[in-house]
Parts: C-alpha cells; structure tokens; sequence
C-alpha cells in the first residue's frame, strides 16, 4: 500500500492567518469575554478547540455584550454588519481573509460604477452573503450557466467567482454567458474578474492530479466546507472510490481492500493534527 498525501493539504494561508489571529486572545484578554461571530472556519473539531479556550460563537450581534471582543470570520460579514460593530464599544478583530478583502473591493467599485454583478458561488454560503451586502443590491447569484440564461442582466456586467469555485467551471460559466447572452444583447458590456484563490486553484490541482493516480482518495475536512465539498466533487469525477471524513474515526476498513495507491488531500480549514490521524490510523489498519 502506497499513500500519496497533498502538499497543499490542510490550513490555507486564509484559515492559518485567522488562528494565529485569534489562538493568543484569551491569554492577552485574561478578563475580556470573546465573541466568534458565526462559526470562524468551517471546521467543528477546530472552533471545539477554540471553544475550549473559552470562546463563544454567536450569531445575533445585539447579544454580544459591551467590552468584549469579537472576531469576524475569515469569510467576511457585510458592511452593514461590520457598520453595526464599528459602533459598538468592543474590541473588533477581523480576519476576514485578504481575497474575500479584494472581492469586497471589486463589488463596491464595480457597484459605484452601476454594473449589475454576477457572483458565480452559493447564495447560501457566508462568504457569498457578505459579498452580496458589497453590491448594494445590484448582485445575482447563480451556479450554473442555467441559472443565468433567463435572468435579466442589464447593459453593463460584472462577473466574480465566489473564492473556493473550481476555475474550469468558472470559464465554462463565462463561455456560454460570451457565446449565448453576450451576442444577442447588442450593447452588453462584460467584465470579468478571476477572484479564485490562489491556495483553492493551487490544492484543487493537485487534488485531481493525485486522483488519477490513486485507487481510492480520501478527502478530510468539514460537510460544511465549500472548498472542502469542492475537492470531493473534482474526485469523484475521476474515480469512484472516494470518500469525504471529518476525522480518522469515520475511516472504514473495506474501503482500502484490493487497493494499491491511496491518495489524501484535506479541505482548507482541516487542522494538521487531523490529517496526521488519518495516515495513522490508515497505516494501522495493514490492509
Ligand atoms: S480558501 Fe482562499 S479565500 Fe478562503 S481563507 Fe483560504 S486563502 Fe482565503
């Protein structure tokens, strides 16, 4: 048995930042109450962990209590929801990651500049929310190119890609807004931002690289993890033993029979340790 782990698995340089960011509050804050404003990363072992430090998750901003600090996902909030904290007697620490930051910026400027905006994501996902609240009610939200064929989009366009969309399907989505929309409305003016990033395209690559070579491929990380979800699909496209685990203790024995090459990639919120677990606990199993 051969195992063929991801270079690029684990914390991105996002999710890395962000606990750095916040692992030394409740030491340097002794008597200060911490908020995490929603769940920080989309990884429950790790926001456990955080939990354990004595942080508390909420979800309604008027419950948090003055004096106290609250950390803002790497995901972002919305301008209005960062409006609300600005004036609050808190502690704000942000970590909103710098590529949601420049997607942010891209929708106010293409907002200010009155071009309706294409996000290409999940209208439901937190990062999505935020940015939706930077278009000031210019945005429409879609996944795929039947989504948009019957929308009404107006004379001026903006195209942005939620951070963890898969790049191939992004351009599939541009090509056909090009081939089919973009010919028959005549004054129609198109601009296209690529606001992947870079740690998702580089993790996303190397995942279906590692696919092709492998028998079966495990990918570790949260249900609740877009990237996460993401490296699953890219795989599951390639071969059909694939399975997605939260942790070592989902791994089942009969997945590994007659199985020579198995390949490992990890979402960008799932901490090293799980990782680690997860070869072990492969390696034990003798198959
Ligand atoms: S996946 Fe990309 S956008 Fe998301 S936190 Fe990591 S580096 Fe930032």
């Amino acid at each position: 048995m051969k195992i063929i782990i991801a270079k690029n698995a684990g914390f991105c340089f996002g999710v890395q930042r962000a606990i750095d960011m916040i692992n030394d509050l409740p030491n340097k804050y002794p008597d200060k109450k911490i908020y995490l404003f929603r769940e920080i990363i989309h990884n429950s072992q790790e926001v456990k962990r955080l939990q354990e430090k004595g942080m508390h998750i909420i979800y309604d901003l008027n419950k948090i209590e003055n004096d106290s600090i609250v950390v803002v996902s790497t995901h972002g909030i919305t301008p209005d929801e960062l409006e609300i904290l600005k004036k609050r007697k808190i502690i704000l620490v942000d970590t909103t990651c710098p590529y949601v930051k420049k997607i942010h910026n891209i929708a106010e400027y293409l907002s200010s500049n009155n071009y309706d905006i294409l996000i290409i994501g999940d209208k439901h996902h937190l990062e999505v929310r935020g940015i939706i609240g930077y278009c000031h009610g210019r945005s429409k939200v879609a996944s795929s190119f039947s989504e948009i064929k019957n929308m009404k989009l107006g004379n001026k366009i903006g195209i942005i890609a939620q951070t963890t969309q898969n790049i191939d399907n992004y351009k599939k989505i541009i090509f056909n807004i090009i081939d089919k929309l973009f010919i028959k409305t005549k004054q129609m003016e198109i601009r296209i931002f690529n606001t992947i990033c870079d740690a998702t395209y580089n993790r996303q690559k190397e995942t279906i690289k590692i696919a092709k070579k492998s028998d079966v491929v495990i990918i570790i990380g949260g249900r609740n993890s877009a990237n996460t979800k993401r490296l699953y699909e890219l795989s599951k496209n390639i071969l059909k033993s694939v399975y997605l685990i939260k942790n070592a203790s989902e791994i089942k024995k009969r997945w590994f029979t007659n199985k020579k090459i198995i390949g490992i990639s990890a979402g960008a919120s799932t901490p090293h340790w799980i990782i680690q677990d997860v070869i072990k606990k492969i390696k034990e199993l003798n198959v």
